[in-house]
């Protein structure tokens, strides 16, 4: 059910439904729109007597939502979700996921070391890239691969932050890991292989910190919005999608890159949606076409793999662009953005919180 108030409706009329709504035991997520609120109403088994809160004041509305998600739906908040980081200093603008800046998130598959992390994240920021990318803990088909650096992992993340100013973005791959990636990073990124970890997007959606949630390898685009309504459900309102290619018996690429899910997000749900053409294709070669073809197509973002060494890479070292790849895909990104309205960061744009000192 979803509880649409008026345009004109005060705040204490909002508070007074979202309270009315769990002291009949269900929970009320309010949700702010350009035009006017809307209260999502979820734990209810079975419909939820709309009679009551139709007659409160300030409320225009109460709908049933027929679809399956209801917190991720464009029926329950029309407008696009804009994902919102606090400017690294004083004097920063503030980083957007979702906007009209188009957010670019680059770094190696893994943290190695603190040279290879600080070396890539150099030529990224130069670039332009306000997010920084790496893995401390690795999801690894084999046992015996590199697993990530694990904590060590996160303090270098948090040392490139201080240097550079850019976001940090890392994988939480089970409780214990998602404790220490809310407590270093800017994002939590929930990764391909654990879409569909319930208990673990849960905990994510009692996190502080916002969520890019990539598409499970063979999920649908019900199953992928559905994971979201997870984290969503459970107040953590913050959720970027990341598309990265799903498995289909096409071999000449790792991963089949589905850009029309794209346009399928956008029209079904208000949360920002980002392209990884890196696992998407698995092809150095492929990866700056398929970037252009993102954001022609209307991405929020990319997320790319870059590497200082990639043929010594630790893990995805063949779909590791090099930094003066990155540097060419920037500025061919940049032109295609202009003609869908979009914009790039400058180049270095995120400043060092060090430099503010
Ligand atoms: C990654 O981004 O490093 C990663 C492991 O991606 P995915 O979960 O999409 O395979
Ligand atoms: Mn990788």
């Amino acid at each position: 059910m979803l509880v649409v108030m008026q345009a004109q409706a005060t705040e204490d009329q909002v508070r007074a439904v979202c309270q009315k709504i769990e002291s009949l035991g269900y929970r009320a997520h309010s949700m702010p729109g350009a035009q006017r609120t809307a209260i999502g109403i979820t734990g209810n088994k079975s419909e939820v007597e709309s009679g009551t809160l139709e007659e409160m004041p300030g409320v225009q509305e109460v709908i049933r939502v027929t679809k399956p998600y209801k917190l991720v739906s464009r029926d329950t908040k029309p407008d696009n979700t804009i994902i919102k980081f606090p400017a690294a200093h004083a004097n920063g603008s503030p980083v957007t996921i979702g906007g009209p800046a188009l957010a670019i998130v680059a770094g190696p598959c893994a943290i190695e070391n603190r040279d290879q992390a600080f070396a890539v994240a150099e030529r990224v920021h130069r670039a332009g890239a306000q997010f920084f990318r790496g893995g401390a803990y690795k999801p690894r088909t084999s046992p015996y691969s590199f697993q990530g650096l694990g904590e060590e992992g996160l303090r270098i993340m948090a040392d490139i932050r201080q240097q550079f100013g850019m976001k940090i973005i890392t994988e939480a791959i089970d409780h214990e890991s998602l404790d220490l990636v809310e407590e270093y990073a800017d994002m939590i990124q929930i990764g391909a292989r654990n879409m569909q970890n319930f208990s673990l997007l849960k905990r994510a959606g009692r996190a502080r910190k916002p969520v890019l949630l990539k598409r499970g390898m063979s999920a649908t685009l019900e199953e992928f919005l559905m994971a979201a309504e997870y984290i969503m459900s459970e107040g953590n309102y913050n959720v970027a999608l990341c598309e990265r290619g799903v498995r289909t018996f096409a071999d000449h690429t790792r991963n089949t890159l589905d850009l029309s899910v794209v346009p399928a997000v956008q029209r079904l749900s208000h949360l920002p949606i980002l392209v990884d053409p890196s696992h998407g294709t698995g092809k150095r070669n492929k990866v700056t076409p398929l970037s252009r073809a993102a954001v022609a197509v209307g991405a929020d973002g990319l997320m790319v793999e870059v590497h200082n060494q990639p043929d010594q890479a630790m893990s995805d070292g063949p779909q590791s662009l090099f930094p003066d790849q990155f540097d060419t895909l920037m500025e061919q990104v940049r032109q295609i953005a202009a003609v869908v309205g979009r914009t790039v960061p400058a180049i270095g744009v995120s400043e060092p919180v060090a430099a503010s000192k």
